[in-house]
């Protein structure tokens, strides 16, 4: 079925558009209203096409407020390829400061491959999938610690379905260069239902990353988003004059499942450990305060593995199955 979301841009004209992804949505105050996902093209009709994503999660800043002044730095530069920016892609979630939809209650990053006349969230999964995925060379989303984790700064991406997909999704991880990359086969998270995963089985290398911790802009990751980008952009002859700081070399590190903490009741988590501190298994972990029994000791969290610590969970409060920690280590 095809998609039912429009837009007034014209993806074959050449030069700098602004718009909307429009999302039919029907609602008390809006009948036959849609929701304004914001994007932008830039066409210069001679190259690949990136299409770069953030918003996905709505509380997740660094690549939101990156592909805002990449617009910028675009709008002053010349762009051979064509880049389809989408700063904002859950934007409902967005527009409450939400990881997922206050409208349908949609996670976007679990809505891949979507429907075409599914809610809101799922519409926009199945306009990324199936209207922007077949235009695209490479697709780029990028993702932070949000609310709930302290996330270390890693660029993660699918292997791809065959040698030469395996080739361009390492490229692209190489040329972003973040100073981490993961492949992962989404077992431990999102699965199949993740953008990257869906960008996976359309056949276009894509990544996606976490760049930094809580409901707020981290400076770090912000820079690490923005040189990434550009260097993206520079490389792959889309925008060939873009002034990039010198690559570095990404390091490969792998997640490891049993490394995991989950919390093992409510209570209150003190963590001992930071994100990036190396740990040895054994090692106390943390706390978790009992929440409604003060007068129990409270549970010893241990690590089960060596690593580098890849996430830590940001709030205090937590429930039991809530993730705590999780480990990395070197390929
Ligand atoms: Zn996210």
């Amino acid at each position: 079925m095809k998609s039912r979301v429009t837009s007034a841009i014209d993806f074959n004209a050449l030069g700098m558009q602004s718009d909307y992804a429009r999302v039919p949505y029907s609602s008390d105050v809006s009948a036959y209203g849609w929701i304004p996902v914001p994007m932008v093209c830039f066409n210069g009709g001679n190259g690949p096409t990136a299409v770069l994503t953030a918003g996905t999660h709505g509380d997740e800043y660094e690549g939101q407020v990156a592909l805002r002044k990449l617009v910028q730095v675009l709008s002053r530069t010349q762009v051979e390829g064509r880049v389809i920016i989408l700063p904002a892609l859950n934007q409902p979630a967005v527009a409450a400061g939400r990881r997922n939809s206050p409208l349908d209650g949609g996670n976007l990053n679990r809505a891949f491959p979507g429907t075409a006349d599914g809610g809101p969230t799922a519409m926009i999964a199945h306009y990324v999938a199936t209207e922007l995925f077949p235009m695209a060379d490479l697709v780029i989303d990028l993702h932070s610690g949000g609310s709930s984790l302290d996330y270390f700064t890693v660029t993660l991406a699918h292997p791809g379905r065959d040698d030469g997909e395996a080739q361009a999704v390492r490229r692209l991880l190489d040329v972003f260069a973040a100073p981490y990359s993961i492949i992962t086969d989404g077992s431990g998270g999102g699965a199949k239902s993740t953008l990257y995963a869906a960008a996976e089985q359309c056949g276009v290398p894509a990544i996606s990353t976490e760049l930094g911790s809580g409901a707020t802009l981290s400076r770090h990751g912000l820079a690490i988003a923005q040189d990434g980008l550009a260097r993206v952009l520079r490389q792959y002859g889309i925008a060939p004059d873009l002034e990039v700081p010198q690559p570095e070399r990404t390091q490969f590190v792998k997640f490891i499942r049993e490394g995991a903490i989950y919390a093992p009741c409510p209570g209150l988590f003190e963590p001992f450990v930071a994100t990036g501190e190396q740990v040895e298994a054994g090692q106390v972990a943390g706390l978790v305060h009992r929440l409604e029994d003060v007068g129990s000791d409270p549970v010893e969290l241990r690590f089960k593995a060596n690593g580098t610590v890849a996430y830590r969970r940001f709030p205090t409060l937590t429930a039991t199955g809530d993730a705590l920690f999780g480990l990395m280590v070197v390929q």
